[in-house]
């Protein structure tokens, strides 16, 4: 063996190695995959279906649909759901019976029902309504937020003070929202510092958790990487959630990478509902079913019974083939 390469002869000394003891290449192998799956014991989702997903739904689906489907939901196990949104009428009219929805559920002792409050006004009606907690949301991009909420992020964090202040003083928790934090349909690529400044400031204002959202499902798992490294030099990892959208299919990737990240809150929702009215092309968020059908393969514990949730996901085909 004189003249063969170190390298060659390192190759020759593993090969051989690996034949007489396999046990020890399955050992080296197994404990390298240990180390890059650091994966959490359990995971919260947050189930968005009944106001992010619906608010998105072309034809108007009727108060009484919209209850049955956040009843059947409360059955699953699902920690939080977000039930609808008090924002205006004339903006959304698909969540005009926000009261109505809220007050016609039977809440479930074990589940939280969140709903989107824009501004102190709807703050105020969403209180009246029996809320005990409610988000805001805000973006990471300047023209979707004029173009989504009507005002400029600056504006936006205004608003979102008076609500958060006031829920203070009742005690009432609120999450807060970061639209377009791996792309925005207007300006296209959003630079990861701005979404870091926009969930910093949410987080300093008061809010106990920040989504991150990819409204427009144009994130990669390398994205979602970038942004939550810069976000979590400043919000910690515990506070911090992800929103994923499937539109280019990369939604359970970018989910996986945040996990391996330390993100233990994941927003998903129902039969794979939603989209969003002001950003063109944007499909549905990722589908609370394959969400749960993978962590549970993973091993990680939700708490969710995954045929509960088809139930209701056919529940909401059941709605939609009546338009047909
Ligand atoms: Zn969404």
């Amino acid at each position: 063996m004189g003249n063969i390469p170190s390298a060659v002869k390192h190759c020759l000394s593993y090969e051989t190695l690996a034949q007489d003891y396999p046990w020890l290449v399955r050992w080296l192998q197994e404990e390298k995959f240990g180390a890059i799956c650091e994966f959490p014991k359990t995971v919260k989702i947050v189930e968005v279906g009944p106001r992010d997903g619906l608010q998105n739904e072309k034809e108007m689906v009727s108060t009484g649909v919209k209850i049955q489907l956040i009843n059947m939901l409360s059955e699953t196990g699902l920690p939080v759901i977000e039930a609808t949104s008090f924002v205006s009428s004339k903006w959304v009219p698909q969540m005009a019976d926000h009261v109505d929805v809220l007050k016609g559920i039977t809440k479930s002792p074990h589940v939280k029902y969140p709903v989107l409050t824009p501004n102190l006004h709807g703050y105020q009606a969403a209180v009246e309504a029996g809320a005990s907690e409610v988000a805001v949301f805000g973006s990471a991009s300047e023209t979707f937020s004029k173009k989504n909420i009507n005002c400029s992020i600056e504006e936006s964090m205004l608003r979102f003070k008076e609500v958060i202040s006031s829920a203070k003083q009742a005690d009432i928790p609120v999450r807060g929202y970061v639209s377009c934090a791996l792309g925005c349909p207007y300006e296209g690529d959003v630079e990861p510092a701005k979404v870091t400044e926009v969930a910093k400031m949410l987080y300093d204002l008061g809010c106990y958790e920040v989504s991150l959202g990819d409204t427009i499902g144009v994130g990669t798992p390398k994205s979602m990487a970038k942004v939550l490294q810069s976000v979590m030099k400043e919000v910690p990892s515990s506070a911090l959630a992800v929103h994923c959208h499937d539109t280019y299919g990369q939604a359970l990737a970018n989910i996986l990478i945040a996990l391996q990240m330390g993100i233990s809150v994941v927003d998903s929702s129902v039969a794979g509902l939603g989209g969003c009215p002001y950003a063109p092309g944007a499909s549905g968020n990722v589908s609370t079913e394959d969400v749960v059908y993978m962590l549970h393969g993973m091993g990680i514990e939700t708490g969710v019974n995954l045929s509960k949730v088809i139930n209701a996901e056919r529940h909401t085909g059941s709605w939609k083939s009546e338009w047909l």
